[in-house]
C-alpha cells in the first residue's frame, strides 16, 4: 500500500523545536507529522496518507468513546552513530499489534502497512530525534472503532494511526531504583480477559491502583493473579524479572493474563545467551518476601519499551515492606540494561538481527 505524503505546511520552527528536544521529557511533545489509514468492512484498509498533525473530528456516537474498541503499540526509534534512523524488532510490534486486535474482534492491519506507516512517520520526523542521554523518538501506533452507533457490536469502520513524540528518560526522578505497591484489592486481568492485548480498557482500569501506588509514596503499582492473588503477574507498564542467587533468573509465564513484553523476551535471549538459567514460572508474593528477606533473591526489575530495564529496590503492601539486595541497582541488572541499550543503538554488534 502507498502512503500519501502531505508534509506539515506549519512545521515548528526549528527554534522552539531545538528547546523542546533538549528537554523532551515523556508524552508531553509531539512531532509534526501523523500516520493515518482507514478501514472500511467490505472494503478493507484504504487511503494510507501522511500528514500533518492535528486534531481529528468524530462523532459524539463514536463507538470508541462508548465501548473501548481500541488497541495500540509502543516502539522506539534511535539514531545510529551514522546519522540513521534504526527501530528495534518492529516486526515484534505489528505481530503484537494483531494479536491483539483478534481479540478485541478488529481487523487485522497487514504487517507492512503497520511497518510503512512507522517508517514514514520516522523519516519524515527524524528533526525530532533528541540529543539527549537516553533519547529517542517514542512511536505510538494505535486503531479504534470510529463508526458512529450506538450497540454492542464489533465497528464497521476503523481508524489506525501513528503520532510519534520526543522522548528522554522516562521515570520523573531519575530514581536508580523504583518502590513498588502490591496492589491487593484491584486486579489488572482475569483469565479469558483481555491481560494479553495492548487495549486501552487495561489502562483505564490499572490507574486506580497506580493511584493508591502514589498515595503510599510508591512510582509503579504491580498486580496480582485475579483468582488467587498469589501469584506476582507484571507492573501497570512492564514486566518482572527475579535474579535469584547463582545466576537464575525467573520470570512470570506469558499464559494470558500479561503482556508479552518485547523486552521481556530479549531479555530471556540475551540472558540465556550469557549463561544464566531463565525459567518462566509463576513466583508468588510470599516467595519474593522470603527470597528477599532469605538474601536469595539477589536483583529484581522491570523492563519495557518506555523505561527499558529498571531496578526495583523495594516493594511495599499493606502488610509492610521489604528491600531487595541493598535496595540499589544490582549488577546483572545494570549489565542487561547496558546490553541491551548498546544493541537498540548500534553500540554493540546486532547479533540477532533485531534492529532495522
Ligand atoms: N506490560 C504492560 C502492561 C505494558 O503496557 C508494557 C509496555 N508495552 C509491557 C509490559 C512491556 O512491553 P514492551 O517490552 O513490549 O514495551
Amino acid at each position: 500500500m502507498n502512503f500519501s505524503i502531505n508534509p506539515s505546511a506549519n512545521p515548528l520552527p526549528a527554534d522552539k523545536r531545538q528547546e523542546i528536544l533538549s528537554n523532551p521529557g515523556f508524552g508531553t511533545n509531539f512531532t509534526d507529522h501523523m500516520a493515518m489509514v482507514k478501514y472500511t468492512a467490505g472494503t478493507g484498509w484504504h487511503d494510507a496518507h501522511i500528514t500533518a498533525r492535528a486534531p481529528i473530528t468524530i462523532d459524539p456516537a463514536t463507538a470508541v468513546l462508548h465501548y473501548a474498541q481500541e488497541i495500540f503499540e509502543g516502539m522506539k526509534a534511535y539514531k545510529l552513530a551514522d546519522g540513521t534512523m534504526a527501530l528495534f524488532r518492529p516486526d515484534a510490534n505489528a505481530a503484537r499489534f494483531n494479536r491483539s486486535a483478534r481479540r478485541l474482534a478488529m481487523p487485522e492491519l497487514p504487517e507492512e502497512i503497520f511497518l510503512e506507516s512507522i517508517r514514514k512517520l520516522v523519516d519524515i520526523d527524524r528533526d525530532w530525534f533528541p540529543d539527549v542521554e537516553g533519547g529517542s523518538i517514542y512511536l505510538r501506533p494505535f486503531m479504534f472503532a470510529s463508526e458512529a452507533f450506538l450497540g454492542v457490536r464489533p465497528s464497521n469502520e476503523y481508524l489506525y494511526m501513528v503520532i510519534a513524540s520526543p522522548a528522554g528518560g522516562y521515570f520523573k526522578s531519575g530514581a536508580p531504583a523504583i518502590k513498588i505497591w502490591v496492589s491487593q484489592h484491584y486486579s489488572r486481568a482475569a483469565p479469558g480477559g483481555t491481560g494479553a492485548a495492548k487495549c486501552g480498557g487495561n489502562y483505564a482500569a490499572s490507574l486506580i491502583a497506580q493511584q493508591e501506588a502514589s498515595a503510599h509514596g510508591c512510582d509503579q503499582v504491580v498486580f496480582l493473579d485475579a483468582a488467587e492473588h498469589k501469584w506476582v503477574e507484571e507492573l501497570g507498564g512492564m514486566n518482572l524479572f527475579f535474579l535469584l542467587e547463582g545466576g537464575h533468573m525467573i520470570t512470570p509465564p506469558t499464559s494470558g493474563t500479561i503482556l508479552e513484553g518485547i523486552t521481556r523476551k530479549s531479555i530471556i535471549q540475551l540472558a540465556r545467551d550469557q549463561g544464566l538459567i531463565v525459567e518462566e514460572k509463576p513466583y508468588s508474593i510470599s516467595e519474593w518476601r522470603d527470597d528477599a528477606q532469605s538474601g536469595k533473591l539477589v536483583e529484581c526489575f522491570a523492563c519495557g519499551t518506555a523505561a527499558v530495564v529498571t531496578p526495583v529496590g523495594t516493594v511495599a503492601s499493606e502488610e509492610g515492606e521489604f528491600t531487595i539486595g541493598a535496595g540499589g541497582p544490582g549488577q546483572i541488572t545494570q549489565q542487561l540494561r547496558r546490553q541491551l541499550v548498546n544493541i537498540q543503538r548500534g553500540l554493540a554488534e546486532d547479533r540477532y538481527g533485531w534492529v532495522q
